[in-house]
């Protein structure tokens, strides 16, 4: 089997080598391309306005001056000798529940990939929240990364779905197992915009993403999470809101 790995915190990423780790125990044929550098949040962004450059940093390890999807796009076509069977995308430093889908580096690579047509899993490792990168942040995903992959690798997925995993910031021990749900919603509020002055005085804005709330819903990745589960939640990338197409419909005749 030949893997693809990617990591939208970099190619230098921690939880790049835990996933390449998670990775081993089903393949040798591992391939990396990734971001040269951090590009958390840029979504499915797909770089336009100026030419990319790859680098090689081992025989089979890449890197791309653009974001997730231009690494993963880079990877398919011109880092690997033949379409890998999986693309993993991970393991992000940092939750990617709910709508953080749509901001996510992460879970676009995997987007990506399954636009081309290849198996592809997100995995995102939760971290507490002052979000700080310890020797253990990816304890969890270590643990159970393997376990939750194995059936993840051969259960068929239907053409543009991609499947999304969160590792809950608990010890390994302490999880409780592996939950399939579907998206939650955070309640609206994009965190804090932080204000200071730059060296010259002039103004700047720093966003932070800290203490979203969320409503728990049932059979929610959030809820799953916050009762110590690994979350599996199978996304498709038709967004249409297929209930209102109708009355749409009449509308407009
Ligand atoms: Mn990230």
């Amino acid at each position: 089997m030949k893997i693809l790995l990617t990591n939208d915190d970099g190619i230098h990423a921690p939880g790049l080598e835990v996933l390449k780790e998670i990775a081993r125990h089903f393949s040798d044929d591992i391939w990396i391309c990734a971001p040269d550098e951090e590009q958390s949040g840029m979504g499915h962004a797909l770089t336009l306005t100026r030419p990319v450059r790859l680098r090689q940093h081992g025989e089979r390890r890449f890197s791309v001056t653009g974001t997730p999807t231009d690494a993963v796009t880079m990877g398919l076509r011109k880092v690997m000798q033949g379409e890998p069977d999986v693309i993993l995308s991970g393991v992000n430093r940092g939750a990617n529940l709910a709508d953080d889908i749509t901001y996510s580096g992460t879970v676009s690579a995997a987007i990506e990939g399954a636009l081309a047509g290849i198996r592809s899993i997100a995995l995102s490792q939760v971290t507490n929240r002052e979000g700080a990168a310890t020797d253990d942040t990816f304890e969890a995903a270590r643990a159970w990364g393997p376990k939750v992959l194995g059936p993840l690798l051969d259960t068929p997925l239907p053409k543009r779905t991609l499947v999304n995993v969160n590792f809950p910031a608990l010890p390994g021990d302490a999880i409780k197992g592996i939950r399939a749900v579907r998206q939650g919603f955070h309640d609206y509020s994009r965190g804090t915009v932080v204000e200071g002055r730059d060296p010259r005085g002039f103004k700047y804005y720093w966003f932070g993403l800290q203490a979203m709330e969320h409503t728990l819903d049932h059979g929610t990745d959030l809820e799953a999470i916050d009762d110590g589960f690994v979350s599996v939640t199978p996304l498709q990338l038709d967004l249409t809101h297929h209930s209102s197409l109708g009355e749409l419909g009449e509308r407009f005749g």
